[in-house]
Parts: structure tokens; sequence; C-alpha cells
């Protein structure tokens, strides 16, 4: 069987029924899946060697979205989340998006930055000067820190000295850009701060502060763009076209507001730390990361934006633009190192995507965070639009049941509460009203 992420009726059938399906279609060993998910595949013994203090183990829902394709590639992505409806918005979305093509995503360099501070420093031109002199030898230092990364084709790519600060903080931070191939980085690099940080605070003639990663690795960005055909949109009472126009209008919203912005945010991240917690990857590094980027400009902005393409003429004739949306977004993860490859789930979820690199990885998690983000802002927008027209139609119905007056407005809000917008619901609560207000005036209220 040739790998696949559709499964028509998928919910349908039990959960045996489904490992069975998605080990054939993927190529994941059938036993593996079962050890590795029944229970939650961590022992307590295992998760003892984790971290401190264990007394046992939290399990998590581990669901799988379907109908995902980046770059002409399928996917069945590992989610872990325990929030309902999260997976199925994201394949529900996905599915829209192949209509369209599928997800199309590129990624940056596995660049991670690390920082070296340095305090005490009387001159800081002369500091940077001297460092940037001695660039060369600095990253050969760097490289002889991470011997077996630079063996992979990864190492020390760049350094940056930037001032911080007024002149009377005396201090600057060095960044060195290490390409961390297949690994999340966080150690490697931290390795790395610590190897060169002496020989940068004699070269800056400062003393040595902080030696770490920094979690907004904005050189190691993946971007994710998505075309989603009108006709799919529509829903049973808007077109395609109004569908468009509310996720555009959802879109502006968000990059007019952080307020907005942080749910819009937050909805793109549900697919973000779901498939980041299924292969073993730090979430909170990446969410980290996301944030920070979000704020870059100095206002907290929206990770992702929706626009309608513009209208073209194909074979002499008008042809509607599509929906675009675009994410872009640092994202740390690794397919080696830390913890990944001793929990026995996450090793599964990275043998059933079958990605090759940990850029790979990248893509596919930003494509899933689009997905559940094209899912929400859908929903928003079509049930927001729909809640405005039902409270118009509800008015007409209240008058065609015989309401007139105040009570227009009083029988429609109860039809629209009752969720019943029918001719009947109206007479009812016409009805009711009446019985209600001749109870008030028999008892002399
Ligand atoms: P790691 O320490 O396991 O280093 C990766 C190892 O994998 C290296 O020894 C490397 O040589 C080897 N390797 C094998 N094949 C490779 C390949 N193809 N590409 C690259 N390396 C390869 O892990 P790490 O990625 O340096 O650090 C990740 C861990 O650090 C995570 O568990 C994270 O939670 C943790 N951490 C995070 C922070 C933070 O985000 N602020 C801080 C400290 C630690």
């Amino acid at each position: 069987m040739t790998y696949t992420s559709r499964f028509p009726g998928f919910y349908k059938i039990s959960v045996l029924e489904r490992r069975a399906l998605v080990s054939e279609a993927t190529g994941a060993d059938s036993d593996e899946m079962e050890r590795a998910l029944e229970g939650g595949g961590l022992d307590a013994e295992t998760a003892d060697k984790f971290v401190e203090n264990v007394l046992g183990t939290y399990s998590l829902p581990y669901g799988v979205a379907l109908n995902v394709r980046v770059n002409g590639k399928d996917y069945v992505v590992p989610m872990v989340v325990e929030e309902p409806s999260v997976v199925a918005a994201a394949s529900s979305a996905a599915k829209l998006v192949r209509a369209g093509g599928g997800f199309r995503a590129e990624v940056d360099s596995p660049l991670m930055t690390s920082q070296i501070q340095i305090t005490g420093v009387t001159n800081a031109s002369a500091a940077a000067g001297n460092i940037l002199a001695h660039k060369a030898e600095i990253l050969h230092l760097a490289d002889r820190a991470a011997g077996g990364l630079v063996a992979r084709g990864g190492g020390a790519r760049d350094l940056e000295v930037r001032v911080l600060g007024v002149p009377s903080d005396r201090m600057i931070v060095v960044h060195i850009y290490v390409d961390c191939r297949d690994a999340m980085g966080a150690n490697l690099v931290n390795g790395i701060a610590e190897a060169v940080a002496d020989r940068i605070a004699e070269l800056a003639n400062g003393v040595v502060g902080l030696r770490i990663l920094s979690n907004l690795c904005d050189r190691r960005c993946v971007r994710v763009a998505c075309k989603v055909p009108a006709a799919v949109l529509a829903t049973d009472d808007l077109s395609g076209e109004q569908v468009i126009d509310g996720i555009v209008n959802a879109s502006r919203f968000a990059e007019l507001d952080p307020y907005r912005a942080a749910t819009h945010n937050k909805g793109l991240m549900n697919g973000i730390d779901a498939v980041t917690i299924a292969t073993g990857n730090d979430w909170r590094a990446v969410e980290a990361g996301a944030h920070a980027f979000a704020a870059r400009g100095g206002h907290y902005a929206p990770l992702s934006t929706w626009r309608r393409e513009p209208a073209r003429r194909e074979n002499g004739v008008n042809v509607d633009g599509m929906l675009i949306g675009r994410l872009e977004l640092p994202m740390a993860l690794g397919t080696v190192g830390g913890t990944l490859r001793v929990h026995p789930a996450a090793r599964l979820s990275l043998r059933m995507l079958g990605v090759e690199t940990a850029g790979e990885l990248a893509q596919v998690a930003a494509a899933v965070g689009l997905a559940n983000n094209l899912s929400a802002v859908r929903a928003l927008a079509t049930d927001g639009i729909q809640r405005g027209h039902m409270a118009l139609h509800a008015r007409s119905v209240a008058v065609a049941a015989g309401a007139g007056g105040a009570m227009v407005e009083r029988v429609a809000r109860m039809i629209v509460e009752a969720r019943d917008i029918t001719l009947e619901a109206a007479k009812r609560a016409i009805d009711l009203l009446a019985s209600a207000s001749e109870g008030a005036t028999a008892s002399g209220d």
C-alpha cells in the first residue's frame, strides 16, 4: 500500500481498526504501535530517568491528523492534545487545503542562536571590533566544542556583536549562529557558549555573564502557505465568497488588535504544540519562540494572515481568487537528541510521519498549525455571520407569526436562544408572553 493520509470514515471505526489502517498505510510496525500507545508508552521506571522525584506518568490522548499534504507529500500526523476538536479541526481544514493543492512550505537552515553576555565593557565599539577581528578563531573554538555535530555537517556558521542598553550598562552580547542539523540544539548551543565565553570576554576586556541559547531562533523559521478554492468553503447558508470575506475580516482583526492576535495564535499553536509533543520535542521552546517572534515589531501580531487572491482571467473567463493563508514562525524541532529517541511514542511518531530531517518535521508541524488556524477562523467567521443573519431572520419570523411593536424583539430573542427559528416556535413564544402578561395583570403586579 502506498503511503496515504486519506482515510474516509476513520472516525467511525474502532481504535484497533484505526491502528491497523495507519500501520498499513504508513509502514509503522503494528506491534510497536501497540507497545508505544497502550497506557501512554512510558513506564514509571523509564520516566524516572527523564525527570526528578517521579511518582508515575500522566497520559494524554494520541490522535492523528488526516488529509495533510505538504509539498506534494502525504503525512499522517500524530497529535497529542487534551482539547476536544483540535484533531478533527486539523483534519477537516487539511482536506479543504488539499482541494487547493495542499500546503507549500519552506524552511531555513537549522540555525540556533547562542548568546554570550559580557559585562563591565568600558568601550563597546572597541570590544565589538576586536571580537569581529577574531571571528574565525572564535568559530573554530565553537566547532571544537561540538565535534560530533561538525562531523554531521553542522557547526558554527557566523558571529555577531550587539551592544545592549546605554554606555553605562557596559554590556554587549555576542551571538554565534550554529547549524544544529537535525537536533533541536539547546544543549549543543549551550555547550558552545560555555566553550567560547572566556576568549570573548578577554577580547572585549570584560566579564563573562550568561551563556545560553536564545529561544527566539529567528534564523530557523518555517513558512507555510495554502490556497483554498471558494467553492469548498461554502456552508449551507453562506457562499464561499462570503466565507472568504469573513476569514479575511478575522485576519485583519487579529492584525489590528493584540487581544484578538493572542487567541488567533493560540488556535494555531493548538496544532503545532500537539505535533511537537507527539514527536517528543520541547513545546515550551517552540511556544517561547513563537510568541517572541509575534511581538518582534514591538506590537504583538498574528503569526498567520489570510487574504483573497486577486481575480484573474482564464480562457477569457473571470475566475474568482482563492483564499490564501500564510504562516511564518521560528521552529526549533529535532528528530534526534534530547529525550525524543527514548520515548517509545515519540519514536513511533517519527516513524509514522516518515520525515527525513528536522526541517521537514517543522514544515509538517507548521502546516498543521495553519490548518487549525483555518478551521478556527472559518468557524468564527461563519457562525458569527450566521448568527447575525439568524437574528435578522428571527425578527421577520416573529412578525410573520403575528408579533408587533416591542413584542417583535422579545419573540425574536426567544426563538434565537431556543435555536428554533420557525413560525411555530414564534407562535408559541407569542402565546407564552401573552399568558405571562395576562397572569401579571390578574395578580395585580
Ligand atoms: P542533545 O544534547 O541530545 O544533542 C544532540 C546530539 O545528537 C549531539 O550529540 C549530536 O552530535 C547528535 N546527533 C546525532 N545525529 C545528529 C544529526 N543528524 N543532527 C544533529 N545532531 C545529531 O540535544 P539538543 O538538541 O542539543 O538539546 C535538546 C534538549 O535541550 C531538549 O530536551 C530541550 O528540552 C533541552 N533544553 C532546552 C532549553 C531551552 O529551550 N531554553 C535549555 C536547555 C535544554
